[in-house]
Parts: structure tokens; C-alpha cells; sequence
């Protein structure tokens, strides 16, 4: 089980997960934890780090620790009031490792992708002795473990580290034997490289961690609590009447999750999906609500759509030129280019006429996509390249899509009715998704008219 920032973050929420826990284990099954920091935590510690790196004064250090230190000790006396001495003595030795790396950052004013993946995991480093000690206040005997210790060997890139093979056997003989006789609190969001230096896996990365987790110790389920009921037909504060999804596959969340949809961390499903795992999605505010069940195969019904989901943190980038046309290496060209800048791409369209290659990118990418493809128009490989920030992506996800005739049909009719102005469009082979491009100001608008259309509020 994985409990997000929002249902640790304080002594009254952390007091209720202990519960939760206490009811689960009582109907004879064995679990392990994953905790996040308590909410806010991680955007303050980087925040912070990157201000002392920059124009930051040391005068910041003494306040923000304070702040930290008044939240866990609250939590802990309120939620474990039995060991709060104990947990008080280890947030002060971490708080005090932590001064003295936010001093050193103001000094070198230097924050290296490897500094800052050690300071931000802080906040988990912080809140599971306190939930740890929360369970042992219930009854329940707990250890704490950081992700290093529980087996989570990790690729060396900061910031975005991805689970190494070897972590299931080190799980297995780390995790697995301590579950017979206690309830393991494992710190989410982080793991160590084969050397042992600390990474992190992305923001949101506990999902990614109980998945790894999950799949070490061939746990029957994984479950995700977090503060919804779980996974909707698309965005409540966008669509009032959004609905919670009773089932989807893994592709499908996947699907979601990579296109803006943010229940989960997107690489939280591989884990799963290699071993057939069932996860949960659940609601610590409102455990006793089913959920959303993630298999690899999910209840369908004849919508074939499952879910839409937009993002409009975009850029349109659009490659043209004559001298494309039936030039073998345009494409190949244009990518390394981008790649080499580290710039990713969302979304691909290049029409048979091949003098046109669109991209979808991240905005904040925008420029050095720019830089990277004006090179080209130096070269002479391209006539000119141009971007349009005033954009948003859509996408309809749904496993019922493939083979189903009519629903690109309905989705562009329905738009165009609608008086949407639809740019680009991308559907892959698999036909699990169909992404269109449409002026940001149409976004919202778009995907209201195709929530409607394929009746998504209505129960199956
Ligand atoms: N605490 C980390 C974050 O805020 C990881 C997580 O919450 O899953 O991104
Ligand atoms: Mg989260």
C-alpha cells in the first residue's frame, strides 16, 4: 500500500492511514507501505535548494528548518504520542544533516542534479519514522526502511532514475522476510544507484516506488491511496460531472497517465503489468468507496472510450520544406537533433506529402527545440520551422477503440459540430488512442463536447 502526501500529511490524516492499515491487517492479510513526504514538503525542499543556489541568503536555512521541524513534531505527537521522543531525536539528526547541506549549497552556489536528488528526498526521509511509529502506537509492529535498504537499485539519472532489474531479488531478500513479523514503512520516491548514490524516480514517484516494491515481494495487489476516489472519465475541475472508472487495463492508464491525466506516475504501471499484478486506486478519505481496479484486461462496454484527458502545456513545432519530400534521413535528422538537446517529443504527424513534420512538445522545451531545428534550416535540410505556443493536446484513450469503426468519425464530427478547429492528429497502430491538436483557448471546450459525445458521466 502507497499512501500520497495529501493522506500523510499531518497527525489527524497519518493517525487515520494507521487505521486503515490496523483494519486491513485484521482480516489476516500481510502488507508493506510505501510513504510520501507529507504534501508541500518536496516543492518547498526544492524551492529552497534552488534559491540558496542561486541569489539565496543563509537566512532562509534557520526558518524553513523550523517549519519542518514544527510539522513532523506535530504529527508525531498527535498520531504516536508513545514514541515521540524517539522519532523527535531522529528528525533532529536528520534536520541537522539537512542544515548543513542547504549551507553548502548557499557556499558552492551550486546544486548538482546529484545534491538536489539527496535533499529532496528529505521529506520522505522525515515522515515515515513518523508513520512507522504511528503504527507501532496502534499495535502493529513497524520498521522503517529508505529505498535503498529496501532493494530499489536505480539508473544513474537524477531526477528521473528508473528501476533496475536486480531490484526484485534484493526486494525479495530485504523486504520479504520482514513482513511475517512487521509492517516495513518504506520511504517512496527514492533509490540508490548500483554505487549507492541516492536518485530519485520523478515527481509522484512513490506510485513508481510501491510498484517496484509490489512486484519484489509478488504482492497479490498494489494499492495507491491517495485523496480521490480514483481514476475519472477526465479532469472534475474541467468536467463537473466526471466519473470514477470501476476498471481499466494498463494500457489504459498508461495511455492516461503519459497525456496529463495525473492519477498515477506513469512508470508505475510496468512493474505491475510484467507480473500480472492487480493495482488499486483508493480513497483514505473515503476508504470504503471501491475504487478503480487496474488489470490487464478491464471491463469494456460498447463507448469504447474509457477516459480524455488534455493537456496545454504545449508547443506546436511544424518542420517544412520541399526538399523533404522523399528524402531518406529527414526524420532521422530532425530527431537526433531535438534529442541531442534533451527536448522530448509528445506527439508525431507527418502527412504522405512528406513536406510537413509536426511536433507536439513540452512549452518549456520550446526554445531549445528552436535552436536545435534552425540548425537545420542553415544546413539546408528544412525551409523553416516554425512553433505556436497557443495550443493544447487532447486525447481519447480507451482499449475499446481498436478495431471499433466509426469513433474517429464520431470524435471529429462531434468536434467540428462544435465549431472546434482541430490542427493535428495522431492515432497509433495499437488504436488505443486517438490525440488531436486544437487552440488552447478551444481546449477545455473540446474535451466537454467529447465527454458528452461518448456519454462518459453515464454508468456502464
Ligand atoms: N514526494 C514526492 C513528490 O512530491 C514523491 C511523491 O509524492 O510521490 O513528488
Ligand atoms: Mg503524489
Amino acid at each position: 500500500m502507497k499512501f500520497g502526501g495529501t493522506s500523510v500529511a499531518d497527525a489527524a490524516s497519518i493517525s487515520r492511514v494507521a487505521g486503515i492499515i490496523g483494519d486491513y491487517r485484521k482480516t489476516g492479510h500481510e502488507l508493506a507501505v510505501v510513504v510520501s513526504a507529507q504534501r508541500g514538503v518536496t516543492d518547498q525542499l526544492i524551492e529552497i535548494s534552488t534559491k540558496l543556489a542561486d541569489a539565496g541568503e543563509t537566512t532562509m536555512i534557520d526558518p524553513f528548518i523550523g517549519s519542518l521541524r514544527d510539522r513532523h513534531v506535530r504529527a508525531v505527537r498527535g498520531a504516536a504520542p508513545a514514541f515521540a521522543p524517539e522519532v523527535e531525536a531522529k528528525v533532529e539528526e536528520l534536520l541537522r544533516n539537512l542544515t548543513g547541506i542547504l549551507n553548502a549549497v548557499h557556499h558552492l552556489r551550486e546544486l548538482t542534479p546529484r545534491s538536489k536528488d539527496y535533499i529532496i528526498t528529505f521529506g520522505e526521509r522525515l515522515n515515515a519514522p513518523v508513520v512507522s511509529a504511528a503504527l507501532r502506537q496502534n499495535g502493529i509492529q513497524s520498521e522503517v526502511l529508505d529505498g535503498c535498504e529496501a532493494g530499489i537499485v536505480t539508473t544513474p539519472q537524477h531526477g528521473e532514475a528508473m528501476a533496475l532489474p536486480a531490484c526484485d531479488s534484493l526486494i525479495r531478500s530485504r523486504v520479504g522476510p520482514l513482513i511475517a513479523r512487521a509492517v516495513p514503512v518504506i520511504m517512496g520516491f527514492m533509490g540508490c544507484t548500483e554505487s549507492g548514490v541516492v536518485t530519485t524516480l520523478g515527481r509522484s514517484g512513490s506510485d513508481y516506488s510501491a510498484a517496484i516494491i509490489g512486484s519484489g515481494i509478488d504482492a497479490d495487489e498494489i494499492w495507491i491511496w491517495t485523496d480521490v476516489d480514483g481514476i475519472m472519465t477526465s479532469d472534475p475541475r474541467l468536467i463537473p460531472d466526471a466519473r470514477v472508472l470501476p476498471s481499466v487495463s494498463y494500457i489504459e492508464v498508461m495511455e492516461l497517465s503519459y497525456f496529463g491525466a495525473k492519477v498515477m506516475h506513469p512508470r508505475s504501471i510496468e512493474p505491475a503489468m510484467r507480473k500480472g499484478i492487480m493495482v488499486r486506486v483508493k480513497n483514505t478519505f473515503n476508504p470504503d468507496h471501491p475504487g478503480t481496479e487496474i488489470a490487464r484486461v478491464a471491463e469494456r462496454d460498447s463507448r469504447g472510450v474509457k477516459g480524455i484527458t488534455y493537456i496545454d502545456k504545449v508547443a506546436a513545432v511544424s518542420v517544412n520544406g520541399a526538399q523533404m519530400i522523399g528524402r531518406p534521413g529527414v526524420a532521422r535528422a530532425i530527431f537526433s537533433a531535438l534529442a541531442e538537446k534533451e527536448v522530448n517529443v509528445m506527439m508525431i504527424s507527418q502527412a504522405s506529402s512528406e513536406a510537413n513534420i509536426s511536433l507536439i512538445i513540452e512549452e518549456g522545451q520550446l526554445d531549445c527545440a528552436i535552436e536545435a531545428l534552425t540548425g537545420m534550416v542553415r544546413q539546408g535540410i528544412v525551409r523553416e520551422v516554425s512553433a505556436n505556443r497557443d495550443v493544447c493536446a487532447v486525447a481519447v484513450v480507451g482499449e475499446g477503440m481498436a478495431g471499433a469503426i466509426g469513433t474517429g468519425g464520431r470524435i471529429f464530427t462531434a468536434l467540428g459540430k462544435g465549431g472546434v478547429n482541430v490542427m493535428m492528429i495522431s492515432q497509433g497502430s495499437s488504436e488505443h488512442n486517438i490525440s488531436f491538436v486544437v487552440r488552447q483557448e478551444d481546449g477545455p471546450k473540446a474535451v466537454r463536447i467529447l465527454h458528452d459525445e461518448f456519454r462518459l458521466s453515464e454508468e456502464a
